[in-house]
């Protein structure tokens, strides 16, 4: 069968991967290094995952504030304290001003040195943790939950657009706290929330767990994440929840005064999810032919393309295209009004219609002059785009009935991308390898290699370092612990040790 894209999954995953985010016009390079431009479908998804996020994190009683860009030097001097081997890969910003080099080029002024360089804000622990000093006096002012949406720069060394970017878009709440029992609650909340949006919103399913310990938070007392597969068996840590115990409050001076009267420090928490979310929803969802976008999250829904042949026909044609988005907008779908988008451009509506199947829009209507006449439509699912004779699988509705059904169409495109995920990741979780060689054997033999869930022994120290060094001889990675794992039986097949727990191990993006 012929496809829309030039490379198959199959083929070269990778080379896949860039060529959806072009043909769906999702971003493009923009010439510095790691950071891309988004274009406007692609920010669009980016919009409706905001929107949908944010109503939870504000359902949660998390309020929205904004912080600097810029944060001074020393504030991460106080947050290396406590970080062995700190070093982080960060923008600096030393000087304020440019002059002529004389040879008509522009270079930091001498003169406009900084006193203190400024940090390009990697995260925002420290900062908060200042204003929370500020803001948290008595037991009656926690917990403080607050969330920011922003951009962050972290000077990554192997960057791929959307997965890994050195500038990138996200949410990052912080919350503080009178106790870890409080803490530790809304960590696994904040956890729960990017499970339940993961599954039901981008229609990924995913494993959510704590982090091992050399994959923590620097910092963190615990790090949970959700991890998701991609369609070639690999691990995306799509969202992760740190608790941060006292430490972040006793660099910043988080401190209140209990109902009794004594002084004790706050128990704080991070949490973020970002812009890589859409690379998983690319590799969780795109075939062949594109990018498939659920319907929660396409900016728009179904897409109507009139088949226009410049003659007196074509206002007949845009007539009914126009009566019918107005009443498909009438319509709901998944809580929300449908959002029907009707594509006027002059072109050819064949080109037209494959711009809009490669960008993974849920629906495509198409309407010409025989089914103004007829009261019909042509449609086509994007989520099951080919009959088994490899022709589209358009469908002729009247045009009542697809009115009406509009929301049940979506809500089941919807359901059936979940699903086809869902199964994959279950068909690629192999539970019973309790021996090295067995682990040896499933990541050597298979082609689509998934993940293998062991009981291990949660060695720590250089019995860890051993361990994870070993994994690593495979390119493999600790992902996490699953928290509604069974529970772990047998020898640790990573240290010969009694196990005592599960632990899920794979290649990671
Ligand atoms: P962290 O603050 O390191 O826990 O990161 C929070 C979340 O941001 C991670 O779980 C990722 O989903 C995402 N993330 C981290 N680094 C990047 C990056 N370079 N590009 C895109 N997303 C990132």
């Amino acid at each position: 069968m012929k496809h829309a894209l030039n490379t198959t999954r199959a083929a070269d995953f990778a080379a896949w991967y860039q060529e959806v985010i072009s043909a769906a016009d999702m971003a493009e390079e923009s010439g510095v290094r790691g950071c891309m431009v988004i274009r406007p479908w692609g920010y669009g998804i980016w919009e409706r995952i905001q929107r949908l996020m944010d109503d939870r994190i504000k359902a949660a009683g998390v309020e929205n504030c904004y912080f600097p860009l810029f944060i001074p030097l020393s504030y991460f001097a106080k947050e290396a304290e406590h970080v062995d081997g700190f070093a982080k890969e960060m923008a600096v910003v030393t000087h304020h001003r440019l002059i002529g080099d004389g040879k008509g080029g522009l270079v930091p002024d001498p003169e406009a040195k900084l006193e203190e360089p400024l940090i390009v804000r990697p995260t925002s622990e420290t900062v908060i943790g200042a204003a929370m000093a500020r803001w948290v006096q008595s037991w009656r002012d926690l917990p403080l939950m607050v969330n920011q949406w922003a951009n962050v720069v972290r000077w990554e060394m192997r960057t791929r657009m959307f997965l890994r970017t050195s500038e990138f878009l996200w949410q990052e709440g912080h919350t503080a706290h009178a106790d870890r029992d409080d803490a530790m609650k809304e960590t696994l909340r904040a956890l729960e929330m990017y499970r339940e949006f993961s599954e039901n919103v981008l229609a990924m399913p995913v494993i959510a767990g704590e982090k091992p310990e050399h994959e923590r938070f620097p910092g963190a007392v615990a790090t949970y994440s959700i991890e998701a597969m991609m369609q070639d068996g690999k691990a995306l840590q799509a969202g992760t929840s740190h608790y941060l115990g006292t430490s972040f409050a006793e660099a910043a001076g988080i401190r209140y005064q209990t109902s009794e009267g004594g002084h004790d420090f706050a128990h704080t928490t991070s949490w973020g999810t970002s812009t890589r979310m859409i690379g998983g929803v690319i590799m969780t969802h795109g075939d062949d032919d594109g990018l498939r976008v659920p319907p929660a999250i396409a900016p728009w829904q179904v897409i109507i393309v009139p088949m226009l042949r410049d003659d007196e026909g074509d206002a007949a044609i845009l007539d009914y295209c126009q009566s019918l988005v107005a009443e498909l907008t009438t319509q709901s779908a998944l809580g929300e009004r449908v959002r029907v988008h009707l594509d006027k451009r002059p072109g050819k509506s064949a080109g037209k219609r494959w711009e809009w199947l490669k960008k993974g829009a849920p629906v495509v209507v198409e309407i010409g002059g025989r089914d103004v006449a007829a009261g019909k439509l042509a449609a086509i699912r994007r989520d099951a785009l080919y009959r088994e004779d490899g022709k589209l699988a358009t469908e002729f509705p009247e045009r009542p009935g697809f009115v009406s059904g509009i929301g049940v169409l979506l809500e089941s495109i919807q359901a059936n991308l979940h699903a086809e995920a869902k199964a994959r990741l279950d068909a690629n979780i192999v539970r019973d390898i309790s021996d090295w060689d067995g682990i040896i054997a499933y990541f050597n033999g298979n082609a689509v290699p998934g993940w293998v869930e062991i009981s291990w022994s949660r060695p720590t120290g250089a019995a860890l370092d051993a361990v994870v060094e070993k994994v690593k001889a495979l390119k493999l990675t600790m992902r996490n612990v699953p928290l509604d794992a069974d529970p772990a039986s047998g020898t640790c097949p990573l240290t010969g040790e009694a196990a005592v727990e599960r632990i899920l191990i794979g290649k990671a993006y």
